[in-house]
C-alpha cells in the first residue's frame, strides 16, 4: 500500500478546491479505513465548500458523504464488518448512541453526530475512515458508482417522502429535479404516489416524465400552485422541496392542500416568508427533514437492489471537481455526477 493518497481540498470557503497528496490516514481504536471506488458530489459539498451555513466545518476538510469504496483497514475492536465489505459512508458518520434520540432511532439528530465530508474527512480523497456503527452496508449486486448517489440524495427523498405522510393513491409534489429530485421521483411511483415534478429547467422536467412523473410544471413559467390545485382538486396532499433556492420554499407550502404537509430538505442559506393565515386555517403541517438514519438507509438501498429505484450517473474523476462544482452552481448537472477511482 502506498502511504499517500490523492484529495480535493476545501482550503478557504469559497475558493477553488485544491487537489493535495495527503496521508493515507491509519484507523484508530474503532474505526475503519475505506479505499473510494465511487463517490456522488451533492449540492450540500457545495454549501461546505461555500461555508453557507451557520454551523462551519474547520478548515482544510476535504468533503464527500457519497462514498463507496471497500473496507481495506480495521482498528482494534471493530467486528461489524471485515476487510473486503462494501461500505458506504454517508452524511451521518456517527452519533453517540445512547442519548434520547439514538434511543429512539432518531440518531440523525443526536447532537453529537458527526457529519461526513463536514466535521469528519469525506469521500473526495482515496481513502476515508470511517465509524463501523454507521456505514452503509452495500446489497450484493449494486456497483459502487450506482450506490453512491443513494446514501445521501436517496435516503434524505426516500425519508422525506415517509415524513410527509402522503399516502399510496394520494398527490405528492416534489420541488427540485436534480440529484434528490430525480430519485425521489422514483421512490414516491414505488410508493404508489401521484408525482408532480416542479423545476425551473425543462430538461430536467422531461426527465422527471420519463421517470413516472404524473403532471409537472415549470416554476418560472408557470404557476405552480395554481396550476397543481386546479389537477388535483386542492394541492398535494405531501410537498418535498429539494430545491437549493428560497423561492421555492414558499412556492411549497402554497402547494400543500389543506391538513397536508411540506417538507423542507434542501438547504439553501437564509429564511423564508411564510403566509400564517394560510398555514393555521388550512391545518398545513410544516417539517423538516434530515438525511435518514440507519433503519431508512437499509430500505432505501434495498428498492435499488430489487431494481425498483436507479440513479441517473454521469461519471468524471477527482482531478474535475471544481468543473463539476461549476455546473452544479447553475443548475448544470442533468442529475447526479459521481467521482470515480481508479479500481487498483
Ligand atoms: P442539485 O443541484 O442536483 O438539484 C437542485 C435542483 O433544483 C435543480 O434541478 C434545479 O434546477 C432545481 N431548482 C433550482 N431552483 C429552483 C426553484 N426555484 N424551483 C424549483 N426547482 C429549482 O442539488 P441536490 O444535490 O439535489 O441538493 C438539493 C438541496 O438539498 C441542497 O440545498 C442540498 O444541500 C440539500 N440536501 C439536504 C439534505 C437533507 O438531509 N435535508 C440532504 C442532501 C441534500
Ligand atoms: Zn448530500
Ligand atoms: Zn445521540
Amino acid at each position: 500500500m502506498t502511504i499517500k493518497m490523492q484529495a480535493a481540498v476545501v482550503e478557504q470557503f469559497g475558493k477553488p478546491l485544491v487537489i493535495q497528496e495527503w496521508d493515507i490516514p491509519v484507523p484508530g481504536p474503532g474505526q475503519i479505513l475505506v479505499k473510494t471506488e465511487a463517490c456522488g458530489v451533492c449540492h450540500t459539498d457545495l454549501h461546505a465548500a461555500h461555508g453557507d451555513w451557520p454551523l462551519k466545518p474547520k478548515l482544510p476538510f476535504i468533503p464527500g458523504h457519497e462514498a463507496i469504496g471497500r473496507v481495506v483497514g480495521i482498528g482494534s475492536g471493530v467486528t461489524i464488518v471485515k476487510e473486503g465489505d462494501r461500505v458506504g459512508v454517508p452524511w451521518l458518520y456517527s452519533a453517540c448512541g445512547h442519548c434520547e434520540f439514538c434511543l429512539s432511532a432518531w440518531e440523525t439528530v443526536c447532537a453529537e453526530a458527526q457529519f461526513g465530508g463536514y466535521t469528519r474527512n469525506g469521500g473526495f480523497a482515496e481513502y476515508l475512515l470511517a465509524d463501523p456503527d454507521y456505514v452503509a452496508h452495500i446489497p450484493a449486486g449494486l456497483t459502487a458508482k450506482d450506490a453512491a448517489p443513494l446514501i445521501c440524495a436517496g435516503i434524505t427523498t426516500y425519508k422525506g417522502i415517509k415524513v410527509t405522510e402522503a399516502r399510496p393513491g394520494q398527490w405528492i409534489a416534489i420541488s427540485g429535479i436534480g440529484g434528490l429530485g430525480h430519485l425521489a421521483v422514483q421512490y414516491a411511483k414505488q410508493m404508489g404516489l401521484h408525482v408532480c415534478a416542479v423545476d425551473i429547467d425543462d430538461g430536467k422536467l422531461a426527465h422527471a416524465k420519463n421517470l413516472g412523473a404524473d403532471l409537472v410544471i415549470n416554476a418560472k413559467t408557470g404557476d405552480p400552485a395554481g396550476v397543481l390545485k386546479k389537477e388535483t382538486g386542492g394541492g398535494a396532499h405531501g410537498v418535498l422541496i429539494t430545491a437549493p433556492s428560497l423561492p421555492a420554499f414558499k412556492q411549497g407550502v402554497a402547494m400543500t392542500r389543506k391538513r397536508g404537509t411540506c417538507v423542507l430538505v434542501g438547504l439553501p442559506p437564509g429564511e423564508f416568508p411564510v403566509p400564517l393565515f394560510d398555514v393555521v386555517a388550512n391545518c398545513i403541517t410544516i417539517r423538516g427533514s434530515f438525511v435518514g438514519t440507519r433503519g431508512d438507509m437499509a430500505e432505501a438501498l434495498a428498492f435499488a437492489a430489487d431494481g425498483k429505484v436507479k440513479a441517473d450517473i454521469e461519471l468524471q474523476p477527482l482531478s474535475k471537481i471544481n468543473k463539476i462544482f461549476g455546473r452544479l452552481e447553475h443548475g448544470d448537472v442533468p442529475s447526479r455526477v459521481v467521482l470515480e477511482f481508479g479500481t487498483n
